[in-house]
């Protein structure tokens, strides 16, 4: 028993710093192709040391004379517009600098390849990504008329309580339901308008937070889970679960610090980019296909008059999901699939509102047939 105990030992002590090397090595294999590029990284190194770009120039550049400091966490850095002349400068650098290596590599023939896990985007007016910057806002603009349509149904349109409250007991729930999706869109138009460590937590963050609260709105809707004590019951550890995963993500770099060896500093970094994007990507691949699920069995079963909507929105968000898979480089410089599947959800929010316009209307109408 114990020389086999020993034997997985041995194994592990051998098997996971092995595990860590190749999957960092597929990692950078995977999502560098141009940014691993020696040419590259010469023209990036030359660019934040002089400022320059072949003739280009830019003025954010102008920073390291003051001496400033670039370790340790943000909002240790005094004055924080200092900071964002460094992210604008290692920006324009790496703008420019992947322009010049594309045009290169278009002259020789070659097809375009990813910088730093993005493909090579056109810039406009100084926006990053413009398809998805676009269609951010329209998803953003249509969860607003859903939202405020919802509001003038339940509070002008549908007959109220004695105490002024509507007969729809999941209102509250689609409420904050509407402000999660107002703020993640808004924050997914700010991501890809501007692409900064800062601006990417807050996308993702926000993402996480909605993609699991509509996790909990899903059971709550479709078990009809109505009394308070359950509804608590139920949410109560998922809302753990994602709060600890939200922080977990946007945290885990502060421990940085503490390992000043500079292999061990390599380890982390190499290890949280496979470890925490891939464990991202696991807990939001498996929180939307549930629900997904969740609402298509749902459809199936219920005899509820708007089910034919929910068939729409799941297929439909089933095939988008499909996009995030299948990754393609962008159309005429702007388009790529990212884009598109956010093109994609914006009629699906359209029919989505609408069937909760319809629950609300159909719950309510027969509660108020109890009643009477
Ligand atoms: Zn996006």
């Amino acid at each position: 028993m114990k020389s086999l105990q020993e034997g997985f030992m041995v194994v592990h002590r051998y098997w996971i710093p092995l595990f860590v090397v190749l999957s960092c090595f597929v990692a950078s294999l995977d999502a560098s192709a141009g940014d691993s590029d020696p040419l590259y990284r010469a023209c990036v190194g030359q660019c934040e040391k002089t400022g320059c770009v072949g003739q280009r120039c830019f003025p954010h550049c102008k920073f390291s004379s003051d001496g400033v400091s670039v370790d340790g966490p943000w909002y240790m850095q005094e004055p924080l517009y200092l900071r964002w002349k460094q992210w604008d400068c290692q920006s324009d650098c790496r703008y420019n600098c992947m322009v010049e290596r594309e045009n290169q590599r278009e002259a020789a023939g070659d097809g375009p390849v990813k910088y730093h896990g993005k493909w090579p985007f056109e810039r406009v007016y100084g926006i990053q990504e413009p398809a998805s910057v676009v269609f951010s806002a329209l998803n953003l603009a249509m969860h607003f008329h859903g939202w405020l349509s919802f509001f003038i149904l339940l509070y002008y349109k549908l007959p109220l309580k004695q105490d002024k409250k509507g007969y729809y007991e999941f209102a509250t729930l689609w409420h904050i339901y509407g402000l999660l999706s107002l703020n993640s869109w808004f924050w997914s138009v700010v991501f890809h308008s501007r692409d900064v460590d800062l601006t990417e937590k807050l996308d993702y963050s926000s993402a996480v937070a909605l993609l699991g609260y509509s996790l909990i709105l899903t059971i709550l809707r479709s078990f009809n889970v109505r009394d308070e004590a359950s509804r608590v019951m139920v949410s109560a550890p998922l809302l753990a679960f994602v709060t600890t995963h939200i922080l977990y993500l946007n945290f885990y770099k502060l421990d940085y610090g503490i390992n000043s060896l500079l292999y061990l500093h390599f380890l982390i970094v190499c290890v949280e980019d496979t470890v925490l994007v891939g464990w991202n990507m696991k807990v939001c691949v498996v929180m939307a296909v549930t629900q997904l699920l969740i609402w298509g069995i749902w459809a199936g079963v219920t005899q509820h008059p708007s089910r034919w909507k929910l068939w729409v929105v799941v297929f439909g968000g089933g095939l988008a999901m499909l996009l995030e898979i299948y990754d393609f480089s962008p159309i005429y410089g702007y388009l790529d699939a990212h884009a598109i599947w956010h093109a994609t959800t914006i009629p699906l929010t359209y029919i989505w509102w609408s069937f909760i316009r319809d629950d609300a209307e159909f719950e309510a109408t027969n509660l108020l047939k109890k009643t009477k």
